[in-house]
């Protein structure tokens, strides 16, 4: 194996995942859960995880790291992948690249765009990837794919996927469906609005823990020249322009806060994950269910921004370890 210049040392990274689970768990402030989805609102806010898989495979854990969470609009990422693996660049033709400083599910700005989505995180961008998937498979076939995804990069650990939550979800879609009816006035949208909306809800009712979720984020980390992702050229060049979206894209309107607080690419969800990749160093999962104004989580956010202050994981540039 290649000598990493920056080698991660496994105690340090204990001590300051340990330090940073208490201070926020001493925190008093945990904020309000999404009132978006009425199966998640009811939760316990009280709760933070943070798990870390490191480069080199450890995994380091701290706080409610083994709880199961809804991924929510985490999914989106794994939903590109296989569109991007399915589609190519065709898939650009139909969904932009850039960030639209409005709400996750806002629909203003969609027939401004003529029904082309500004990039696939937001909700109208992630509904035409779920459309562009579903035209070669029916919604089963599209969750199990995305499903299967998941499976195949936790080694075939379980996980639930929440009948509830997707219920609960679809029966609050109505934005979700008015932006898949503008997209189809212009002609964006190839498969029936409920067949999309069944496939999306489905695939973000995925629960999985923080360690789960570092865990599959490790296709987007970028290990090295030594990592299988890399011997596939064209898989860690599709990784590294996903990395790109979610640093402009993966927190919405937050995106730019976020960036300047945390320096790394992220993808937060409303069930209060958010997955943030330290590129060739690091994948990690932060959970805490209370949401910002932005619906990305609030103390998640705030561990993340410690972790990378302390640990000098900001994608730009080291302060202190050159
Ligand atoms: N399922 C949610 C929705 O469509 C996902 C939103 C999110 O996590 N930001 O609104």
């Amino acid at each position: 194996m290649a000598q990493h210049k920056h080698a991660i040392d496994r105690n340090e990274l204990e001590r300051v995942v340990g330090e940073i689970t208490k201070e926020i768990r001493s925190g008093d402030d945990w904020g309000e859960a999404t009132k978006q989805i009425g199966a998640l609102s009811g939760i316990d806010t009280r709760q933070f995880g943070i798990a870390i898989l490191t480069r080199d495979g450890d995994v380091v854990c701290g706080g409610d790291a083994e709880t199961p969470f809804s991924i929510q609009s985490i999914s989106k990422v794994f939903s590109l992948e296989l569109a991007l693996e399915a589609h190519g660049d065709a898939l650009w033709e139909r969904v932009g690249r850039d960030p639209s400083g409005d709400p996750f599910n806002s629909v203003i700005d969609l027939e401004r765009q003529k029904g082309h989505p500004r990039n696939p995180f937001i909700n109208a961008g992630a509904l035409i990837v779920v459309d562009m998937l579903l035209d070669t498979r029916g919604p089963d076939a599209e969750v199990q794919a995305v499903v299967e995804f998941v499976a195949r990069l936790l080694d075939d650990e379980t996980f639930d996927l929440n009948d509830e939550v997707a219920k609960s979800d679809n029966d609050a879609g109505s934005l979700n469906r008015a932006m898949l009816n503008i997209a189809k006035h212009f002609g964006n949208v190839r498969n029936g609005v409920d067949k999309i909306m069944s496939a999306y809800v489905r695939q973000c009712a995925i629960e999985l823990s923080c360690r789960q979720l570092a865990r599959v984020g490790r296709f987007l980390m970028l290990e090295g020249p030594d990592d299988a992702a890399n011997r596939n050229l064209e898989a860690a060049r599709r990784s590294r322009r996903i990395l790109s979206l979610m640093m402009t894209c993966g927190l919405y309107d937050g995106a730019g806060e976020f960036a300047y607080r945390v320096g790394l690419p992220a993808k937060s969800g409303i069930g209060g994950g958010i997955l943030a990749i330290a590129p060739n160093t690091a994948s990690i999962a932060v959970w805490s269910p209370g949401l910002d104004e932005s619906g990305n989580s609030k103390l998640g956010t705030l561990a993340l921004e410690m972790l990378t202050d302390r640990l000098d994981w900001s994608s730009f540039g080291k302060i202190r370890t050159l």
